[in-house]
């Protein structure tokens, strides 16, 4: 069964369509890029997975739930299932490395507040070992704004790693980064889909970077699905 499952999607502000009646179905473990220039509708559509607004009209079914109709409790359960990844990483800059990744694992909004002494230490050992998936122990004491943005990006995804989700949602995370550190990112978003069989959807706008690092790319523009086709049957050269 698919983990994302959304049908007749359409999302309207005042009189811009940002979505128009949008197909997509994730199976899980798959690699989607969401693949469209600015404004394409690439974000609304990844706000809606986890809920962030309400559709003008469609269904949006993620994990078995109908994401429009929760709420609450329900609503926040679903959303510690998917992790989510900003284009600006979203770091609380003063705080260590460390404390950042432990904010993951609190509910929204109580986190950047708390020092390190208010984590359990089961959590802290957690935390450890997702900077060092991510090649950042080294780091772990230090404040996040001391980091190059690719290290704060890596940072982001051993936060998004706290709450063990299924779903990796990534809006944009290379578009600040430089090349170089832009194929680190998504060679490691990659290496830990693969490694822990979670499935990720990954908003890009840059066609190479979307050819080398998605298993599928779906192609997004004004708001529409004009591409969705595995990224094996695309070639680089054309
Ligand atoms: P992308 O992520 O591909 O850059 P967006 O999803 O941000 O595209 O935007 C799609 C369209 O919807 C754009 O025309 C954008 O201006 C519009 N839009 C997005 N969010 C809002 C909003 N909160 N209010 C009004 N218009 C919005
Ligand atoms: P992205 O391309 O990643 O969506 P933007 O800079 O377009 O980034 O949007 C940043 C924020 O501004 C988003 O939360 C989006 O909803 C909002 N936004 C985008 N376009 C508009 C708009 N035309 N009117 C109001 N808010 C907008």
């Amino acid at each position: 069964t698919p983990v994302i499952d959304i049908e007749g999607l359409t999302k309207e502000y005042g009189r811009t369509v940002a979505l128009r009646d949008v197909a997509l179905r994730v199976e899980p473990g798959e690699i989607v890029v969401l693949l469209g220039l600015s404004g394409s509708g690439k974000s609304t559509l990844l706000r809606q997975v986890v809920g962030l607004e309400a559709p003008t009209s469609g269904r949006v079914r993620v994990l078995g739930e109908e994401v429009p109709s929760l709420t609450g409790r329900r609503l926040r359960a679903l959303r510690s299932r998917v992790g989510f990844v900003f284009q600006q990483f979203e770091l609380v800059p003063s705080l260590t490395v460390l404390e950042n990744v432990l904010t993951g694992a609190l509910a929204e909004l109580r986190g950047p507040r708390l020092g390190l002494w208010a984590y359990p230490r089961r959590l802290k050992l957690v935390a450890l070992g997702h900077l060092d998936r991510v090649g950042l122990l080294d780091r772990a004491y230090q404040r996040a704004d001391t980091l190059s943005g690719g290290q704060q990006q890596r940072v982001a995804i051993a936060r998004a790693l706290m709450q063990n989700p299924e779903i990796l949602l990534a809006d944009e995370p290379v578009a600040s980064l430089d090349p170089e550190s832009s194929d680190q990112v998504m060679a490691l978003i990659r290496e830990i889909a693969m490694d822990a069989g979670l499935t990720v959807v990954c908003s890009l706008h840059q066609v190479d970077l979307a050819l080398s690092w998605g298993d599928r790319i779906v192609g997004l523009r004004h708001g529409e699905v004009v591409l969705d086709t595995p990224a094996s049957g695309l070639s680089k050269t054309q």
